[in-house]
């Protein structure tokens, strides 16, 4: 017997002996940062011919970790490892599964301030974004493994006269996962961790800009006694061997989270059997976002402002939920655009570690250059009215930044930024701001401030993305209460931290024994 699930709660910052805990564990991450990481596979520490750097966003020059990188030769090592551990794995009773997922969030609680710590100097999250990352992959460890338990109980068949039948939910096979840098350890545990309790094996490709978190997964999957070969751990650039993995033709399903190009490849390749392949390669991807919020004349406006600004720069709007569109009501346009900037002009800004800032930077070069360009294009499209700019420091930072009288259709309006740049358009009626949100060919997050109670009900029918929020911001769903994932170029709604997130990496086998 488990408990009930609950999400994890986050340290309190404000306390002393947190705030101690943290610096600590910053300044002990940092007297690692000359480590060499070596592949993970069958249990075993693999060296190739080649590393890559991980490097801090924050101090450009900053070296986080050494990685030797996987090509073609280490993949088909993970690969035989995974084949061969997937033929105990399979067969390990779901429970036991489980429990590997319960001792490996036990580990990854004590640890939290190193985790955290990883997260702050690899990828510039804020402190309490890490905590909250943190925080939600032990989330997912916490309720997969109860989700796992949960489904080898299903009983999911009527009974039949003098029969005996029974459905089991079975694992596929290998898997690849491929996670994005953004959320780099709440994503990646998420995925991985679905795939390995469902009694599937696992070549995990971590992002290149954040191996190092990664590898934390590996060692608490290691200490909490995941057998070998069930989980591989092969960093290298998703450019060279990400085709090389997903044409694979023993590779049963790629479960993939990250940019919209990317995973339409991933589809597109996975769609075409391999010579020898004798399945149906399933894809599980998730992808970009061009998020929503709405604010009409009856909101509470000082609650929508706050959370609007959350919303749009909390790290940096490198979240795939976070709010890169805001579409006011005529009659409060100007007003509420005015409390908007307001708030956003106090942001503090500067070197993830310090925990006066509030924005750290973007997480590397070409990040910091795709964004100054759509700046370019937001300074044609529309009114900047604030930010536009890098700011001070040797880092990839660059100002909250906003852009008014952004017109319908334009690529302001349309096209993924990822970063800390919002657009403001008007419309006329409630009815026309329901439009416009979903306008985009994405459909992954949205909110709705209002206080109408003929139009909520409208909003919840009509905007059509898979997580709508109403008087709440659009980012920062809970593992449980908000099952996350995107409609149309957005992905293919997977749901993760859902009660349907498992049944991806399973089949369904139907065994009915005729009672004679
Ligand atoms: P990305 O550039 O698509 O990369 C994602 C992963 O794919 C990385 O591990 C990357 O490896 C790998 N990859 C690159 N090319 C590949 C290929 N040809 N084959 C296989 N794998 C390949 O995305 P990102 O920049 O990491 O993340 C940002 C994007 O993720 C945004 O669009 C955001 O909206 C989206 N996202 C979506 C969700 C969601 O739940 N819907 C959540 C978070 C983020 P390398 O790092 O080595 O290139
Ligand atoms: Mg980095």
């Amino acid at each position: 017997m488990v408990h009930e699930f609950v999400n994890e709660p986050y340290s309190d910052f404000s306390l002393p002996e947190n705030r101690k805990k943290q610096e600590e564990a910053l300044k002990k991450a940092s007297e690692q940062f000359d480590k060499e990481y070596p592949l993970f596979i069958n249990g075993n520490d693999v060296k190739s011919d080649r590393t890559m750097k991980s490097m801090n966003p924050s101090h450009k020059d900053q070296v986080v970790g050494t990685f030797y990188k996987a090509g073609k030769r280490e993949a088909d090592m993970a690969m035989k490892a995974a084949l061969d551990a997937f033929e105990e794995w399979r067969w390990v009773e779901p429970k036991e599964r489980a429990i590997v997922l319960l001792k490996a969030a036990q580990i990854m609680r004590k640890r939290k301030a190193e985790v955290n710590a990883w997260l702050i100097h690899e990828v510039g999250k804020n402190w309490l974004e890490a905590e909250a990352g943190t925080s939600e992959a032990i989330d997912f460890l916490e309720f997969y493994g109860r989700e796992m338990i949960r489904y080898s109980e299903i009983k999911g068949v009527y009974p039949f006269p003098m029969e005996y039948p029974e459905l089991h939910y079975i694992p596929l096979g290998v898997g690849v996962v491929i996670p994005p840098w953004n959320f780099p350890v709440a994503i990646l545990t998420g995925m991985t961790s679905a795939a390995i309790v469902t009694g599937n094996t696992v070549l995990l490709k971590p992002a290149s800009d954040a191996p190092t978190i990664g590898y934390q997964l590996v060692e608490i999957f290691k200490e909490a006694g995941l057998p070998d070969g069930v989980l591989n751990y092969i960093p290298g650039s998703g450019s060279e061997i990400g085709d090389y993995l997903v044409q694979h033709p023993r590779n049963r399903f790629i479960s993939f989270t990250g940019s919209k190009e990317v995973g339409l490849r991933i589809n597109e390749l996975a769609a075409k059997p391999s010579p020898g392949q004798i399945w149906i390669k399933r894809v599980i991807a998730e992808m970009g976002g061009k998020d929503t919020i709405i604010v009409d004349e009856t909101a509470d406006l000082e609650d929508a402002a706050k959370n609007v600004v959350g919303s749009a720069f909390g790290y940096q709007g490198q979240k795939c939920s976070a709010c890169s569109r805001l579409i006011l009501l005529d009659e409060i346009y100007d007003d509420f655009i005015d409390m908007v900037v307001e708030k956003s002009k106090k942001l503090t800004i500067g070197a993830a570690e310090n925990p006066d800032h509030y924005m750290g930077p973007v997480v590397n070069q070409a990040s910091e250059e795709k964004i100054l360009s759509y700046i370019d294009i937001g300074q044609k499209e529309g009114k900047l009215i604030l930010g536009g700019e890098k700011a001070e420091g040797n880092g990839y930072y660059i100002k909250p930044t906003i852009f008014r009288d952004i017109q319908p259709g334009a690529r302001m309006d349309q096209e993924e930024i990822f970063g800390p740049v919002l657009s403001i358009l008007k419309a006329k009626t409630f009815e026309e701001a329901l439009d416009i949100a979903n306008s985009t060919e994405f459909g992954l997050t949205g909110s709705v401030y209002s206080r109408d109670r003929y139009r909520i009900p409208v909003a919840k029918k009509k905007f059509h993305v898979g997580n709508l929020y109403i008087n709440r911001k659009c980012t920062g769903a809970m593992v449980g209460a908000h099952p996350f994932g995107g409609f149309n170029m957005s992905g293919t709604d997977s749901k993760a931290g859902g009660e349907d997130y498992l049944a991806l990496f399973m089949q369904a086998k139907l065994v009915s024994e005729k009672l004679i």
